[in-house]
């Protein structure tokens, strides 16, 4: 199946007749192309975008908000077709992309179709002197930027509340998994959204990212990435004064006291650690036990984890599915083999899984567990984003806390204890933007949503997302 770029509602063939190949990461085979697109098709992009800002910023809210409510009902009309394709893009279960990722992107839509209809701003009143107002207009062509992880999911996450505050957007997918960013683009002709407010253009990173920040008609992006790319982005961004958010890697902290509810811990931490296949960028990779209760966690742990389903991701029992890529397969291995030769002793997994059929070419990894690391070394400093966790002991609050806090990402920290002042205490000390208190991914779209240190600039999420999109003024009129 081959896709193609979406640009003033129409579909069309990248400009230079150039593409990519997809794979399915099930299975190892080339399943269709991708356009490698260029700065030509980018420019076609943001001049639809461009032409497209007054129709859509200048309409009431409401008729805004009406045409995104329905992109909402047209994803989930399509729900099985979408997780279907998420599913063969990018290897995850099935059931997680018709249980999360799909309905997900339905919320984003539906929420920020509600939230903007409850956005106001403020009024300040200065006495008998007189009182000042705030407005917050849509900035213009926003450049939304999203990875494969979670690819409809996260796409949307960012292109709802670009649309919701007026905006017009131009987006571009990962070159991994761009097929139901691809599929948006026909829901949104459904839904009525005029010509133009929505483009989609597929390709590398380099070829369509870079022209796409750098174009001069494009004063807001919003990217989630890997951080080095953050960075290069940013670098692009600020000598234009370009409006940022970055939402970057992480390397998460998962700091389990000896009073917490053990079994729940245990269960969920499962999940954290490889759900996605690990490839989340919230999951806790770096595991810190109490030692009273370092082996008890450590046995229970690898018997559940050696007993996780690695397979096809179109069965139902398949509990882990298949890694994104082949190049990422290689580089999660690479970290294994790393862990190895700084001292780690793995526990279970650590090697990659022939499955039968048609399925033995694909990209699948046992949940690999690994203790005896220093957490200063690289294993446990560095992003893997894949189903590999450390686990480490600890004596205190202040020795984990340490370890936590010693890397130079601070997206994610899940606490589990049943010790309410020590839970608010540890919350407060952990560098992380986003922390879970016995629970782990519990996600309300109102929340900010966002990381400290390397792992990002700004926050997503709520009225956060809307106003990052806008341009907040403020007038002051004397009585
Ligand atoms: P990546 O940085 O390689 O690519 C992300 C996107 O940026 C892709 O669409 C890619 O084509 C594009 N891109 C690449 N180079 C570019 C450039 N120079 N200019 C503009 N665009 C460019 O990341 P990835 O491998 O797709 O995703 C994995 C990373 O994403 C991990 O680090 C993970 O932690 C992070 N992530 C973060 C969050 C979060 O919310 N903080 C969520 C999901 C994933």
């Amino acid at each position: 199946m081959d896709i193609q770029n979406f640009i003033n509602g129409k579909y069309q063939d990248p400009i230079g007749d150039a593409w990519l190949e997809n794979i399915n990461p099930a299975t190892g085979e080339v399943y269709g192309r991708i356009p490698d697109s260029d700065e030509r098709d980018v420019e076609l992009a943001v001049q639809a975008a461009q032409a497209a800002f007054p129709i859509w910023s200048s309409m009431s809210i409401q008729e805004r908000s009406a045409i995104l409510m329905k992109v909402s009902e047209g994803i989930e009309k399509r729900l099985p077709e979408l997780a279907a394709a998420e599913s063969k893009d990018n290897g995850k279960p099935l059931k997680l992309a018709t249980r999360v990722d799909i309905p997900r992107a339905r919320d984003n839509f539906a929420f920020f179709a509600t939230a903007i209809l409850h956005d106001s701003a403020e009024t300040h009143d200065m006495g008998e002197s007189g009182f000042n107002y705030t407005t917050r207009k849509p900035i213009g062509v926003a450049a939304c930027i999203s990875p494969w992880n979670l690819p409809l999911y996260l796409f949307t996450w960012k292109i709802a509340p670009a649309l919701a505050s007026g905006n017009t957007v131009v987006a571009k997918p990962s070159e991994v998994t761009p097929v139901t960013a691809a599929l948006l683009g026909e829901i949104c002709n459904e839904a009525g959204m005029p010509a133009g407010v929505l483009n989609i253009i597929h390709g590398l990173g380099g070829r369509v990212g870079t022209p796409l920040t750098e174009h001069p008609n494009v004063p807001v992006i919003s990217f989630t990435g890997g951080t080095q790319t953050g960075a290069a982005i940013a670098r692009i961004a600020a000598p234009k004064f370009k409006k940022l958010s970055l939402e970057l890697g992480g390397k998460n902290p998962n700091i389990i006291f000896a009073d917490c509810d053990f079994d729940d811990m245990l269960k969920t931490t499962v999940q954290s650690s490889f759900a996605n296949q690990g490839q989340i960028c919230l999951c806790g990779s770096r595991i810190f036990i109490e030692r009273p209760i370092y082996e008890k966690f450590k046995q229970a742990f690898i018997e559940k984890v050696s007993k996780l389903k690695v397979g096809p991701p179109s069965e139902d029992s398949s509990q882990i599915g298949a890694l994104v890529s082949e190049p990422h397969l290689n580089k999660v291995m690479s970290y294994i083999k790393l862990a190895e030769e700084e001292g780690g002793t793995i526990l279970t997994g650590g090697e990659r899984v022939k499955l039968d059929g048609e399925h033995a070419n694909g990209y699948y990894l046992r949940p690999t567990v690994i203790e005896g690391l220093e957490y200063t070394c690289r294993t446990n400093q560095e992003e893997i984003f894949g189903p590999v966790v450390t686990l480490t002991p600890f004596d205190s609050e202040e020795e984990v806390l340490t370890m936590a806090n010693s890397t130079t990402y601070g997206l994610a920290a899940t606490i589990w204890t049943s010790n309410l002042k020590r839970a608010h205490r540890v919350a407060s000390r952990v560098e992380s933007g986003i922390i879970w208190v016995n629970c782990w991914l519990v996600r309300d779209l109102r929340t900010p949503f966002g990381g400290m240190k390397n792992s990002g600039v700004g926050r997503e999420g709520g009225f956060e997302a809307l106003h990052f999109f806008t341009e907040t003024r403020n007038v002051c009129v004397k009585l």
